[in-house]
Protein backbone atom coordinates (compact mmCIF):
# COMPACT_ATOMS: atom_id res chain seq x y z
CA UNK A 1 0.00 0.00 0.00
CA UNK A 2 1.50 3.54 -1.08
CA UNK A 3 0.76 6.66 1.30
CA UNK A 4 0.95 5.74 4.79
CA UNK A 5 1.65 8.75 5.65
CA UNK A 6 4.96 9.18 7.83
CA UNK A 7 7.66 11.61 7.80
CA UNK A 8 9.77 8.55 7.56
CA UNK A 9 9.18 6.41 4.72
CA UNK A 10 7.59 3.47 4.57
CA UNK A 11 10.32 1.76 3.03
CA UNK A 12 12.68 2.73 5.39
CA UNK A 13 10.87 1.90 8.67
CA UNK A 14 10.08 -1.88 7.14
CA UNK A 15 14.26 -2.49 5.76
CA UNK A 16 14.91 -0.83 9.61
CA UNK A 17 12.79 -3.11 12.02
CA UNK A 18 10.93 -5.68 10.09
CA UNK A 19 12.82 -6.80 6.86
CA UNK A 20 14.92 -9.99 7.96
CA UNK A 21 12.92 -10.60 11.03
CA UNK A 22 12.83 -13.88 12.76
CA UNK A 23 13.58 -17.41 11.46
CA UNK A 24 15.44 -17.69 7.91
CA UNK A 25 13.01 -20.45 6.84
CA UNK A 26 14.36 -22.52 3.27
CA UNK A 27 10.63 -22.32 2.56
CA UNK A 28 10.50 -19.06 2.44
CA UNK A 29 10.83 -18.39 -1.53
CA UNK A 30 10.22 -14.90 -1.91
CA UNK A 31 9.27 -12.88 1.41
CA UNK A 32 9.41 -9.15 2.18
CA UNK A 33 9.92 -6.89 -0.61
CA UNK A 34 7.62 -8.05 -3.44
CA UNK A 35 4.31 -7.32 -3.59
CA UNK A 36 2.92 -10.54 -2.15
CA UNK A 37 5.31 -13.42 -0.20
CA UNK A 38 6.15 -16.66 -1.91
CA UNK A 39 6.01 -20.05 0.17
CA UNK A 40 6.41 -23.50 -0.09
CA UNK A 41 4.51 -26.08 1.71
CA UNK A 42 5.66 -29.36 2.51
CA UNK A 43 4.15 -32.18 0.42
CA UNK A 44 1.44 -33.90 2.97
CA UNK A 45 1.14 -30.95 4.72
CA UNK A 46 -2.33 -29.04 5.49
CA UNK A 47 -1.47 -25.11 6.13
CA UNK A 48 -2.92 -23.70 9.41
CA UNK A 49 -4.48 -20.55 9.52
CA UNK A 50 -5.19 -17.61 12.32
CA UNK A 51 -5.51 -13.97 12.60
CA UNK A 52 -5.77 -12.10 16.05
CA UNK A 53 -5.64 -8.18 16.22
CA UNK A 54 -4.64 -6.28 19.30
CA UNK A 55 -6.79 -2.80 19.66
CA UNK A 56 -5.47 0.10 21.66
CA UNK A 57 -7.95 0.75 24.45
CA UNK A 58 -9.38 -2.42 24.36
CA UNK A 59 -6.37 -5.12 24.26
CA UNK A 60 -4.16 -2.75 26.15
CA UNK A 61 -3.74 0.72 27.29
CA UNK A 62 -1.97 3.56 25.70
CA UNK A 63 1.37 3.39 27.21
CA UNK A 64 1.59 -0.13 27.01
CA UNK A 65 5.12 -1.35 26.69
CA UNK A 66 5.95 -1.81 23.17
CA UNK A 67 8.85 -4.53 23.91
CA UNK A 68 5.69 -6.75 25.41
CA UNK A 69 3.09 -5.57 22.45
CA UNK A 70 5.32 -7.17 19.95
CA UNK A 71 5.61 -10.29 21.94
CA UNK A 72 2.19 -10.86 22.58
CA UNK A 73 0.80 -10.00 19.44
CA UNK A 74 2.75 -13.00 17.88
CA UNK A 75 1.87 -15.05 21.34
CA UNK A 76 -1.68 -14.85 20.83
CA UNK A 77 -1.60 -16.12 17.10
CA UNK A 78 1.50 -18.90 18.28
CA UNK A 79 -1.20 -19.99 20.95
CA UNK A 80 -4.10 -20.56 18.00
CA UNK A 81 -1.61 -22.75 16.25
CA UNK A 82 -0.71 -24.30 19.16
CA UNK A 83 -4.19 -25.71 19.94
CA UNK A 84 -4.46 -27.45 16.15
CA UNK A 85 -1.21 -29.10 17.26
CA UNK A 86 0.38 -27.19 14.14
CA UNK A 87 3.92 -26.19 13.80
CA UNK A 88 3.87 -22.52 13.16
CA UNK A 89 6.45 -20.98 10.01
CA UNK A 90 5.39 -17.96 8.05
CA UNK A 91 3.67 -14.18 9.83
CA UNK A 92 2.32 -11.27 8.36
CA UNK A 93 2.25 -7.87 10.28
CA UNK A 94 -0.49 -4.98 9.38
CA UNK A 95 0.76 -2.28 11.80
CA UNK A 96 -1.58 1.17 12.04
CA UNK A 97 0.58 3.49 13.50
CA UNK A 98 0.20 7.28 15.01
CA UNK A 99 3.73 8.22 14.12
CA UNK A 100 6.72 6.40 13.32
CA UNK A 101 8.45 6.64 16.70
CA UNK A 102 11.32 5.17 16.15
CA UNK A 103 12.65 3.98 19.67
CA UNK A 104 8.49 2.44 19.85
CA UNK A 105 9.00 0.76 16.56
CA UNK A 106 12.57 -0.84 17.67
CA UNK A 107 11.46 -1.98 20.81
CA UNK A 108 7.97 -3.55 19.12
CA UNK A 109 10.00 -5.33 17.01
CA UNK A 110 12.47 -6.61 19.00
CA UNK A 111 10.01 -8.18 21.05
CA UNK A 112 8.21 -9.64 18.28
CA UNK A 113 11.90 -10.94 17.07
CA UNK A 114 12.71 -12.78 19.86
CA UNK A 115 9.71 -14.90 20.18
CA UNK A 116 9.92 -14.93 16.11
CA UNK A 117 12.78 -16.92 16.57
CA UNK A 118 12.40 -19.00 19.31
CA UNK A 119 9.38 -20.67 17.36
CA UNK A 120 11.24 -20.53 14.08
CA UNK A 121 8.48 -17.87 12.37
CA UNK A 122 9.85 -15.93 9.90
CA UNK A 123 8.13 -12.53 8.92
CA UNK A 124 7.53 -12.36 5.18
CA UNK A 125 5.03 -9.28 4.78
CA UNK A 126 2.78 -7.10 6.15
CA UNK A 127 1.15 -3.52 5.76
CA UNK A 128 1.91 -0.08 6.99
CA UNK A 129 -0.90 2.75 8.09
CA UNK A 130 -1.21 6.22 10.14
CA UNK A 131 -4.03 5.81 11.92
CA UNK A 132 -4.80 5.25 15.63
CA UNK A 133 -2.63 2.63 17.22
CA UNK A 134 -3.42 -1.32 15.86
CA UNK A 135 -1.63 -4.06 15.58
CA UNK A 136 -2.86 -7.31 13.28
CA UNK A 137 -0.51 -10.65 13.25
CA UNK A 138 -1.72 -13.55 10.46
CA UNK A 139 0.41 -16.63 11.46
CA UNK A 140 0.46 -19.53 9.14
CA UNK A 141 1.89 -23.15 10.22
CA UNK A 142 1.48 -26.48 8.65
CA UNK A 143 0.11 -30.24 10.09
CA UNK A 144 0.72 -33.70 8.53
CA UNK A 145 -2.72 -34.14 6.73
CA UNK A 146 -5.62 -35.31 9.12
CA UNK A 147 -3.37 -34.78 12.29
CA UNK A 148 -4.63 -31.45 13.72
CA UNK A 149 -6.48 -31.06 17.04
CA UNK A 150 -9.77 -29.62 16.87
CA UNK A 151 -12.38 -28.26 19.22
CA UNK A 152 -14.52 -31.45 18.57
CA UNK A 153 -13.61 -34.86 18.94
CA UNK A 154 -13.36 -35.44 22.55
CA UNK A 155 -15.70 -38.75 23.96
CA UNK A 156 -17.93 -39.40 27.06
CA UNK A 157 -15.72 -39.64 30.03
CA UNK A 158 -12.65 -38.18 28.43
CA UNK A 159 -10.34 -36.39 31.85
CA UNK A 160 -10.02 -32.38 30.76
CA UNK A 161 -6.31 -30.93 31.79
CA UNK A 162 -4.72 -27.85 31.50
CA UNK A 163 -1.19 -26.26 31.25
CA UNK A 164 0.38 -24.05 33.68
CA UNK A 165 -1.44 -21.96 35.90
CA UNK A 166 -4.56 -20.37 34.32
CA UNK A 167 -5.84 -16.55 36.13
CA UNK A 168 -2.44 -15.16 36.58
CA UNK A 169 -2.32 -13.45 33.34
CA UNK A 170 -6.01 -12.14 34.23
CA UNK A 171 -4.62 -11.36 37.59
CA UNK A 172 -1.59 -9.80 35.82
CA UNK A 173 -3.57 -7.60 33.70
CA UNK A 174 -4.63 -5.02 36.46
CA UNK A 175 -2.85 -2.06 37.68
CA UNK A 176 -0.49 -2.44 40.43
CA UNK A 177 -0.16 -6.07 40.18
CA UNK A 178 2.32 -8.10 41.30
CA UNK A 179 5.93 -8.51 39.11
CA UNK A 180 5.51 -12.17 38.85
CA UNK A 181 1.40 -11.88 37.66
CA UNK A 182 2.10 -9.12 35.73
CA UNK A 183 5.02 -11.05 33.65
CA UNK A 184 2.00 -13.90 33.07
CA UNK A 185 0.57 -11.26 31.50
CA UNK A 186 3.22 -9.14 29.30
CA UNK A 187 5.12 -12.33 28.19
CA UNK A 188 2.36 -15.51 28.04
CA UNK A 189 4.09 -18.58 26.83
CA UNK A 190 2.04 -20.05 23.70
CA UNK A 191 2.56 -24.04 24.32
CA UNK A 192 3.37 -24.67 20.62
CA UNK A 193 5.48 -28.13 21.77
CA UNK A 194 2.92 -29.13 23.99
CA UNK A 195 0.13 -29.00 21.39
CA UNK A 196 2.76 -30.43 18.51
CA UNK A 197 3.33 -33.41 21.12
CA UNK A 198 -0.70 -34.27 22.01
CA UNK A 199 -1.27 -34.76 18.30
CA UNK A 200 -2.79 -38.71 18.47
CA UNK A 201 -3.45 -38.32 22.08
CA UNK A 202 -5.86 -35.71 23.00
CA UNK A 203 -9.02 -36.24 21.47
CA UNK A 204 -10.01 -32.11 21.70
CA UNK A 205 -8.16 -29.01 22.14
CA UNK A 206 -8.91 -25.42 22.52
CA UNK A 207 -6.04 -22.47 23.96
CA UNK A 208 -7.19 -20.41 26.59
CA UNK A 209 -7.83 -16.62 25.75
CA UNK A 210 -11.28 -15.58 27.16
CA UNK A 211 -11.51 -17.86 30.31
CA UNK A 212 -10.76 -21.67 31.26
CA UNK A 213 -14.43 -21.73 32.31
CA UNK A 214 -15.68 -20.28 28.76
CA UNK A 215 -13.41 -22.13 26.63
CA UNK A 216 -13.70 -25.32 28.01
CA UNK A 217 -17.43 -24.93 27.41
CA UNK A 218 -16.82 -24.00 23.80
CA UNK A 219 -14.60 -27.37 23.28
CA UNK A 220 -17.45 -28.94 25.18
CA UNK A 221 -20.27 -27.83 22.64
CA UNK A 222 -18.04 -28.43 19.96
CA UNK A 223 -17.56 -32.41 20.99
CA UNK A 224 -21.32 -32.26 21.55
CA UNK A 225 -20.85 -33.00 25.04
CA UNK A 226 -20.71 -30.99 28.36
CA UNK A 227 -17.92 -30.02 31.03
CA UNK A 228 -17.33 -31.48 34.85
CA UNK A 229 -14.95 -29.23 35.93
CA UNK A 230 -13.96 -30.36 39.46
CA UNK A 231 -13.46 -27.41 41.41
CA UNK A 232 -10.47 -28.55 43.92
CA UNK A 233 -8.32 -29.87 41.21
CA UNK A 234 -7.86 -26.14 39.57
CA UNK A 235 -3.75 -25.59 39.63
CA UNK A 236 -3.57 -21.74 41.32
CA UNK A 237 -0.53 -20.41 41.67
CA UNK A 238 1.02 -19.37 44.65
CA UNK A 239 1.76 -15.83 42.95
CA UNK A 240 -2.02 -16.08 42.32
CA UNK A 241 -3.02 -17.47 45.90
CA UNK A 242 -0.76 -15.16 47.53
CA UNK A 243 -2.21 -11.92 45.56
CA UNK A 244 -6.45 -12.70 45.88
CA UNK A 245 -6.96 -15.33 48.67
CA UNK A 246 -8.51 -18.54 48.02
CA UNK A 247 -11.57 -17.94 46.54
CA UNK A 248 -10.72 -15.11 44.24
CA UNK A 249 -7.94 -16.62 43.05
CA UNK A 250 -9.96 -19.74 41.85
CA UNK A 251 -12.85 -17.16 40.61
CA UNK A 252 -9.80 -15.46 38.44
CA UNK A 253 -8.54 -19.25 37.17
CA UNK A 254 -11.73 -19.82 35.83
CA UNK A 255 -12.98 -16.37 34.01
CA UNK A 256 -9.21 -13.84 34.10
CA UNK A 257 -8.54 -15.19 30.27
CA UNK A 258 -5.41 -14.06 28.70
CA UNK A 259 -3.72 -17.09 29.76
CA UNK A 260 -2.59 -18.72 26.13
CA UNK A 261 -2.68 -21.97 27.83
CA UNK A 262 -3.78 -25.88 26.32
CA UNK A 263 -7.27 -27.16 27.60
CA UNK A 264 -7.82 -30.05 26.17
CA UNK A 265 -9.16 -33.75 26.53
CA UNK A 266 -7.51 -37.19 26.66
CA UNK A 267 -8.83 -40.50 26.43
CA UNK A 268 -8.71 -43.36 29.24
CA UNK A 269 -6.95 -45.28 26.82
CA UNK A 270 -4.22 -42.61 26.41
CA UNK A 271 -3.18 -41.47 29.86
CA UNK A 272 -0.13 -43.79 29.84
CA UNK A 273 0.49 -41.95 26.65
CA UNK A 274 0.15 -38.96 27.60
CA UNK A 275 2.29 -38.90 30.52
CA UNK A 276 4.95 -40.33 28.06
CA UNK A 277 4.65 -36.99 26.15
CA UNK A 278 4.51 -34.89 28.15
CA UNK A 279 6.69 -35.04 31.33
CA UNK A 280 6.38 -32.52 34.05
CA UNK A 281 10.34 -31.67 32.63
CA UNK A 282 8.29 -30.17 29.76
CA UNK A 283 5.17 -28.57 31.32
CA UNK A 284 3.08 -28.54 33.93
CA UNK A 285 -0.34 -30.50 33.23
CA UNK A 286 -3.02 -30.76 35.76
CA UNK A 287 -6.31 -32.80 35.73
CA UNK A 288 -9.38 -30.73 36.29
CA UNK A 289 -12.53 -32.75 35.37
CA UNK A 290 -13.77 -34.24 32.61
CA UNK A 291 -16.58 -34.22 29.96
CA UNK A 292 -19.56 -36.38 29.87
CA UNK A 293 -22.66 -36.82 27.46
CA UNK A 294 -25.72 -34.61 27.36
CA UNK A 295 -25.37 -30.61 26.45
CA UNK A 296 -24.91 -27.32 29.32
CA UNK A 297 -28.38 -25.98 30.13
CA UNK A 298 -29.29 -23.11 28.56
CA UNK A 299 -27.86 -19.75 29.76
CA UNK A 300 -25.39 -21.75 31.97
CA UNK A 301 -22.56 -19.26 33.18
CA UNK A 302 -19.81 -19.27 30.90
CA UNK A 303 -18.05 -15.87 32.41
CA UNK A 304 -15.12 -15.97 30.11
CA UNK A 305 -14.94 -12.66 28.09
CA UNK A 306 -17.50 -12.02 24.83
CA UNK A 307 -16.43 -9.00 23.11
CA UNK A 308 -19.60 -8.69 21.83
CA UNK A 309 -21.84 -9.54 24.92
CA UNK A 310 -24.12 -6.55 25.36
CA UNK A 311 -23.38 -5.75 29.08
CA UNK A 312 -19.63 -6.28 29.06
CA UNK A 313 -17.84 -2.61 28.68
CA UNK A 314 -14.44 -4.09 27.77
P1 LIG B 1 1.93 -3.15 -1.55
O1 LIG B 1 1.71 -1.67 -1.76
O2 LIG B 1 2.15 -3.91 -2.81
O3 LIG B 1 0.92 -3.80 -0.67
P2 LIG B 1 3.88 -2.34 0.38
O4 LIG B 1 4.66 -1.23 -0.25
O5 LIG B 1 2.79 -2.03 1.36
O6 LIG B 1 3.34 -3.28 -0.78
O7 LIG B 1 4.88 -3.32 1.09
C1 LIG B 1 6.13 -3.64 0.53
C2 LIG B 1 6.65 -4.93 1.12
O8 LIG B 1 6.88 -4.74 2.49
C3 LIG B 1 5.70 -6.09 0.98
O9 LIG B 1 6.47 -7.27 0.82
C4 LIG B 1 4.99 -6.12 2.30
O10 LIG B 1 4.52 -7.41 2.60
C5 LIG B 1 6.11 -5.68 3.24
N1 LIG B 1 5.62 -5.00 4.46
C6 LIG B 1 4.88 -3.87 4.54
N2 LIG B 1 4.64 -3.53 5.83
C7 LIG B 1 5.23 -4.47 6.59
C8 LIG B 1 5.34 -4.71 7.99
N3 LIG B 1 4.78 -3.91 8.90
N4 LIG B 1 6.02 -5.78 8.39
C9 LIG B 1 6.57 -6.63 7.51
N5 LIG B 1 6.53 -6.47 6.18
C10 LIG B 1 5.86 -5.41 5.72
MG1 LIG C 1 1.32 -4.47 -4.31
Amino acid sequence: MTGAGFAVGEFEIIQRHFAALGAARPDVVLGIGDDAALLRPEAGSELVATVDTLVEGRHFLPGADPHSLGHRALAVNLSDIAAMGATPAWALLSLTLPDADEAWLGAFAGGFAALAREHGVALVGGNLARGPLGIAVQLLGAVPCGTALRRSGAGPGDDVYVTGTPGDAGAGREPGAAAALRRRFEYPTPRVAVGQALRGIASACIDVSDGLAADLDKLAAASRLRAVLQDELLPVSAELLDALGDARARHCALTGGEDYELCFTVPAARQTALRAALPVSVCRITRIGSVAAGSAAPGADAPGFDHFAPDRAR
